[in-house]
């Protein structure tokens, strides 16, 4: 069941002056407000009444912050509003980083890739059974954390003020695949900017989730050249399109200059509050088949799932090995599995 939105004001600044200005103003009058990029995640939530804002900040008119530019030394530079559909389609990204191209094009259905945007896929909410439910539904347990409530109904020793207090999951189909590409976000805030590599950015807790601040934007993802990295992504998730993944495994090779393999990585997401990377070296005489077997230990073994989606948990947990192995086939590495 939807049910209506709360009031709230609407504004749309045409361009970076325009979008810093209002922020700056915003902060001085202590106005809550909140950014809209594609409005897919934001909206639903709003809806449901999972999140209150008094100003929706729309991001649309900044036309800065859309689009896709290669830089000198090979990074691609993707503006945090260009649009999945874009990423999945783009000629540049799919001949420089044809991972990220397939992954994007993976993230809900063709009328979510026409309005989501990158940089809100990094940003997405994390989910939970308890929270991703109509208000009503939401009335036979005691709020929880994550809608300004007491008490978390997956870890219940859960207290408030120490991480992690809500096991909401993170489902960002787009950053497991990024993680593995080095990938460095830059975050505006005021007139400035500082990059954060992605690795650093997200955090053990599913309010807390990352660490963009209050009133800073993302700007651009920066992902520079693969360096002999190849990657497969899959997602186990009920349906082929619209599901989040209840699990989604990340697995790259890098390759020397000769062919030979050097590195196998491996990143996930869907299960924890945060996504998960590991590299492992493949060079030094150390069969590959071992490496992947304990790559797989490792993943196991370093991920605590909890029964908060369509998927048992200990099966989600399984599938990690699954994954890590069907998408080493498909990158034409199937005699380690
Ligand atoms: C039916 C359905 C199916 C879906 N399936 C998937 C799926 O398979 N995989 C998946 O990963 N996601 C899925 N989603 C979630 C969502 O559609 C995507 O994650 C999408 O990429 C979010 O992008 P957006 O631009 O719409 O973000 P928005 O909804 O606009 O924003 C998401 C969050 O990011 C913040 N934000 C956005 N841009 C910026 C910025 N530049 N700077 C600072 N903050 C910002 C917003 O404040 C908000 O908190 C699905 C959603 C729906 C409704």
């Amino acid at each position: 069941m939807t049910t209506r939105m709360t009031g709230f004001d609407f504004e749309r600044p045409a361009g970076l002056p325009a979008l810093r200005g209002l922020l700056a103003r915003l902060g001085k009058e202590q106005r809550r407000f909140t950014l809209a990029a594609g409005g897919t995640d934001l909206m639903p939530q709003l809806k449901q009444q999972q999140l209150a804002t008094e100003v929706l900040v729309s991001l649309n008119g900044v036309g800065e912050l859309a689009g896709i530019e290669l830089a000198s030394d090979g990074t691609l530079r993707i503006g945090a509003l260009t649009r999945l559909a874009e990423v999945a389609e783009s000629p540049l990204v799919r001949e420089r980083q044809p991972a990220l191209a397939a992954v994007a094009a993976r993230v809900g259905s063709p009328q979510i890739r026409n309005r989501a945007t990158l940089g809100g896929n990094l940003l997405v909410n994390n989910r939970c059974v308890y929270v991703n439910q109509s208000p009503l539904n939401r009335t036979v347990h005691a709020p929880c954390f994550k809608v300004d409530g007491d008490v978390c109904h997956i870890v219940k020793s859960a207290v408030r003020g120490k991480l992690p207090q809500c096991q909401a999951r993170f489902v960002s189909d787009t950053a497991p695949v990024l993680l593995l590409l080095d990938a460095r976000l830059v975050l505006l805030r005021g007139r400035g900017e500082r990059r954060v590599p992605l690795r650093r950015f997200y955090r053990n807790d599913g309010m807390e989730r990352n660490v963009l601040k209050p009133g800073e934007v993302l700007g651009w993802i920066e992902v520079p050249p693969a360096g002999g990295l190849r990657i497969d992504y899959d997602k186990l998730a009920v349906r082929n399109a619209l599901d989040f993944p209840s699990l989604g495994v990340a697995v790259g090779v890098r390759e020397d200059e000769r062919g030979e393999p050097v590195e196998l990585a491996v990143a996930l997401t869907g299960l924890g509050t945060h996504p998960l990377h590991w590299r492992f070296a493949l060079v030094g005489g150390a069969a590959p088949a071992a490496v992947v077997a304990q790559a797989c230990a490792r993943a196991e073994k370093s991920v605590t799932t909890y029964q908060q989606d369509f998927f048992p948990r200990d099966y989600r947990k399984k599938m990690i090995g699954t994954f890590v192995r069907r998408g080493l086939r498909r990158l034409g590495r199937g005699a380690w599995t």
